[in-house]
């Protein structure tokens, strides 16, 4: 089953809305099934107040993510960064268990002008150790999930991303089309050129290659990859839904879709669910 819904707060929610208790309403009056809700600038929500936005959210029936804080960094070659990286997952983590929300989006980390192997590997490694730590908490039925960058500074390419979520059942990759397009200069314009994100999944990841979580939003790019998110009014850098809509048909995909459009982020997700609608 595909969910569409929107991240953060819109400009046209911002414009009579305060709160994310307001959220399941508005997203509920716009037909919409999904919502993400940003800890990108650290964790500092309240128990209390993330068991009434979950109670809110469950009674809409909308489906939750949460995207963990931006200082993540597997790739750092500081014990001290990996400690607090541990620290940010774990904390996010224990925030969903109030919200709700089982998929915990996060960026798996920079390059720091270090060659692109080598900081993969630390990335890797960092992760495969996260994973043993999780084990000693109560999260066995949470996904993390990393997911594909944008700029060329950045870990996550799809194959690395595929590497990762190989590694254990509890990571689920979070495929952002945006990202793919900018970090590739504009790859992504046919229906094939979507088939090989799929194919590439199916190779690392076998029988759950097609259940995963996605963001989607058009991105301006330049020599280095990602520069800003644009909304859908854009016809200049991409990339386009329609070609994803018919392959996430043919490949039976099961994944919230998530807008991340700058500003317009529900106008966009209602547009996409209409184009997946009207596919026959
Ligand atoms: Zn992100």
């Amino acid at each position: 089953m595909i969910k569409f819904g929107s991240s953060g707060f819109c400009y046209g929610f911002m414009k009579k809305h305060k709160s994310s208790s307001e959220m399941p309403t508005w997203l509920k009056r716009h037909k919409l099934s999904c919502h993400e809700m940003s800890f990108t600038n650290g964790v500092r929500i309240t128990n209390e107040t993330c068991e009434k936005f979950g109670k809110l959210f469950k009674k809409a029936n909308i489906e939750l993510s949460v995207h963990a804080p931006y200082f993540i960094n597997f790739a750092s070659p500081n014990p001290i960064a990996i400690e607090k990286s541990n620290m940010y997952i774990i904390a996010s983590l224990q925030k969903m268990k109030y919200l709700g929300a089982k998929k915990l989006v996060f960026h798996v980390g920079t390059l720091l002008g270090k060659p692109r192997d080598e900081a993969f590997s630390r990335t890797y490694e960092n992760i495969k150790n996260l994973l043993s730590i999780l084990d000693e908490y109560d999260f066995d039925e949470y996904y993390l999930c990393p997911e594909t960058m944008g700029k060329h500074g950045q870990i996550g390419t799809i194959e690395e991303i595929a590497k990762i979520c190989a590694l254990d059942e509890r990571l689920m990759p979070t495929i952002d089309f945006g990202h793919i397009n900018a970090f590739g200069g504009g790859c992504l314009k046919s229906e094939e050129d979507y088939e090989n994100v799929f194919e590439t999944l199916k190779k690392y990841l076998g029988d759950r290659f097609n259940k995963i979580h996605i963001h989607f939003s058009k991105i301006q790019y330049g020599a280095k990859g990602e520069i800003r998110h644009l909304t859908f009014k854009d016809n200049i850098y991409g990339p386009e839904f329609e070609p994803l809509a018919k392959v996430l048909k043919k490949y039976n995909v099961e994944a919230c879709v998530i807008s991340e459009s700058s500003g317009t982020q529900t106008k966009d997700a209602v547009a996409m669910q209409k184009i997946y609608n009207n596919l026959n």
